[in-house]
Order: C-alpha cells, then structure tokens, then sequence
C-alpha cells in the first residue's frame, strides 16, 4: 500500500479509499468520471461510455435528470436536513403517502432508512418485535433463499445466500437461519409440488420458531441473477399464511419497474406483510430506502413492549431524498415505463441471442429490463473490465455473470452497442 499525499486526486483515492468489494492489494483499475448525462459516462479522459448498470440498478432515468435536479435544488433553499426525532417536514409526508398508495393496498406504514441493507435489517426487526409482541418470544428465526442477496449488515448477511453472498467468511457470527433451494420453477412457468416441497416441510416442520420468509420477488439479483415462477411467489405467500409466518418481500432491486410491473409481488398478485424499497426509489441521486408494512403489524409492534419501534436512524426521512424520491416516482408514472421496458426486453432478446453460440457462454436469460449472460467460469474483472471501456460500455459483471440493467430511456442504437459489446468481449476471454 502505498501512502502519499498528492495533489493528484486519483493517486490519493488508489492510496486511501476502499471501493465496495475492492483490495488494496489488486490494481484492478478504477476509472475517474466526469460526468454523467442521460445514459453516458464521460471518463476523466474524454471517453463517453454507454452505460448499462444504471449504477448498480438505480439510475432509472439515467443521469443528470433536469426535472430530479430541480427537486433537489428547490428543497435546498429550505433545509437540507433535519432530525426526524420529533420533527417532521412535508417531504417525508407526501413521499410515504405515494409509497402506500402505489404498493400493495396492506402496506400502509413507512419507516425511512439510509441503505437497502439497513431497511432489510429494520424489515427483520419489525417481524421480531412484532411476535415479541404477541407473546411468540421463540419466533426469532427466518427462512431464506439460496441465491439470494439482502445488504451487507449482519442481519442482512445472515439471510443472504452463504456461498454465493459473498459472506460465508463470516458464518460464526451471523445468526443461523433457515435456507431452501432457490426456486427451480421458472418464469412464466407454474411450480409444481416438488419445487415448493422444502418449504412446505420447513414451515411444517419449524414454523413454531419462524418470524419470517424473506425473499426478492421474481428475480434474484446480487446472489445470483435467476428469475422465478410468480406461482412459486403465490404459494409461498399462502403458506406463510397458513403457517402464521410473516412473509418479507426485499423490492430493492426489483421495485419501480424493473421486472416489467411497477413491483415484483404485483406478478403473483400478492401482498407481503413488509416490503423493503431502495436502490431506484430515489431515481439513484441519494441514498434513502423504506421499509412498509401493515397497520395490523405496526400497531402490535407499538402497543407491545416497549411500546415503540426500535430503529432510528440519524439521517432518517433526509429531505432531499424524500423529494428526489418523489420525485422520481412521479416522473416514472408519468413516462411510457411500461413500453420501454417491454422494448428493453424485446431488444435484449434480440442483441444477446447471438451470444448462445460462444463456447463461453452457458445461459442467456432476459427478463423485463434485465439482461443476463452466465458463463462457465468467472471472469477475470481487471481485463473484463478493461475491454468493456474500450469498446465504449459501462458493464460491470461478477463472478460467471455478465448482465445488463441499463436506465429505462436508453434508446435501441444504444441497447445494441451494450449487447454487441458483451458478444465481442465474451469471446476474447
Ligand atoms: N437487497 C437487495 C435485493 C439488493 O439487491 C441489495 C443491493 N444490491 C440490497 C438489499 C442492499 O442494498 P444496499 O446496497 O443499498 O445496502
């Protein structure tokens, strides 16, 4: 490691800074940014880049966005921020009224929180505090899927896949939950006896012990990009009912259109009992989440022991991203989301098709705008990564998977340099 201080500002973040999954160890390059418009990253050398992450999902509107600048700028005239303890503003108040009016009809209350993490942590609080409160003190446990992926906290990490959510290496300390298979039922398909069996029997078997099911609806993204049948999500969903478990729905990366609905649950018509939000809730210009759930779980919560909710955040409701928030929801209802994921789709389809004939590749699988090439083996990122700001992408694949979530308003032209940009890399590694 080496440690100067420089007037080089690119020197000085190699030296000093981590970057999320990063060693200072490797010199796996990072690139400096300018700037960032509509969906195009200009690199400190001149480089624009189309941009197929929506940086890490949430930038839905793509970069730079006059009507979210405008939102931002406004509420900085009045207050930046303010301690939610005992305070309030308008921002958070009109943001969580749109959140309960566009989610499943149930979810009536908003707990605000920084990260998606923390609101998985604040969904799993909730379903404890709330048997807590009912006098179920042994109900402290949670089911969860292999392949799946909900933050890097602890509580988070212990529900997050062991192996392929990157956190096997802290297994001693995280509390043991219960992990099923991942769905093996696909998208579009129904889900036999055999695919909800284990989940069937665990919930028999320990449901005495359970709080909650926790799941992404539809596609699981960090642990392992698969997409699932929404009759899997609709059983379930009945099955934690019969069984008196509470069913967790973690929207982070799923919410706000991605999947082609404006939720994952809406494809199997469910309501959860929590559903978390973050990544795009605030069009990817501030960090802010949510987690909603019922006015039946909120009040046995607040009348139980000790008679409040126990999470509060120091940023909690940060009224910039409350407006930004609300903003950007109320730009995508307006937009033609619908169609445009629907085009992302057809033109994902059409693009990545060509890449079943690389040895490399082992599956494509494409679902609203979400585009996925998995491979044989992992790739190698510093070489990957290099390849792909040379023909004038910004891809960021992990481990076998090299995918694509780009901004809802990229244009075909520019869907196509993505696309044919992952046929031509492929096939050089
Ligand atoms: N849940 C899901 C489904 C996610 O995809 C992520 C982030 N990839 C998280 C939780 C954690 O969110 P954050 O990184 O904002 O803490």
């Amino acid at each position: 490691m080496q440690h100067k201080n420089t007037t080089n500002w690119q020197a000085n973040d190699r030296s000093y800074i981590w970057h999320p999954y990063s060693s200072f160890a490797s010199n796996n390059p990072v690139y400096p940014v300018k700037s960032a418009k509509e969906v195009y990253i200009t690199l400190a050398d001149g480089r624009v880049l189309v941009d197929g992450m929506a940086s890490w999902w949430c930038a839905i509107h793509g970069y730079n966005v006059p009507a979210l600048n405008h939102a931002i700028t406004s509420q900085l005239a009045s207050m930046a921020h303010i301690m939610f303890g005992g305070l309030s503003h308008e921002p958070a108040a009109r943001l969580a009224t749109k959140l309960v009016t566009i989610t499943p009809a149930a979810l009536q209350t908003v707990f605000f929180s920084d990260s998606g993490s923390v609101a998985v942590e604040v969904a799993m609080k909730m379903a404890i505090q709330y048997w807590q409160a009912k006098a179920k003190q042994h109900k402290q446990k949670f089911i969860a899927l292999r392949n799946g992926y909900h933050g890097d906290t602890f509580g988070a990490m212990s529900v997050g896949d062991p192996i392929t959510g990157m956190h096997n290496l802290f297994s001693a300390v995280l509390a043991k939950n219960y992990f099923i298979a991942s769905p093996a039922c696909k998208f579009n398909q129904p889900c036999n006896k055999t695919a909800i069996s284990e989940l069937k029997n665990i919930l028999r078997q320990y449901h005495h012990n359970i709080a909650a099911l926790i799941l992404e609806p539809i596609v699981q993204g960090a642990g392992g990009m698969k997409f699932y049948s929404a009759d899997y999500l609709k059983q379930a969903s009945a099955l934690c009912k019969q069984y008196d478990v509470l069913l967790i729905a973690d929207e982070i990366a799923t919410g706000f259109g991605r999947t082609g609905k404006l939720f994952g649950c809406e494809h199997a018509a469910i309501s959860p009992d929590i559903m978390c939000l973050g990544k795009s809730l605030t069009g990817g210009y501030l960090t802010l989440a949510a987690t909603l759930t019922t006015t039946v779980i909120s009040e046995v919560i607040s009348t139980g022991e000790p008679n409040m909710f126990m999470h509060g955040p120091t940023f909690m409701a940060n009224p910039l991203a409350c407006c930004v928030a609300l903003a950007s929801i109320e730009l995508l209802l307006a937009s033609p989301w619908q169609s445009n994921i629907s085009r992302i789709e057809e033109q994902l389809t059409a693009g990545l098709a060509k890449c079943s004939e690389l040895a490399q590749v082992q599956d494509i699988r494409i679902l609203g705008g979400i585009g996925v090439v998995e491979l044989h083996q992992a790739v190698d990122m510093a070489v990957i990564q290099e390849a792909f700001v040379t023909a004038g992408v910004w891809i960021r694949p992990f481990g076998k998977l090299v995918y694509l979530m780009p901004p809802y308003i990229i244009s075909n032209q520019d869907i196509k340099k993505l696309t044919d940009a992952i046929y031509q890399v492929v096939q050089t590694i």
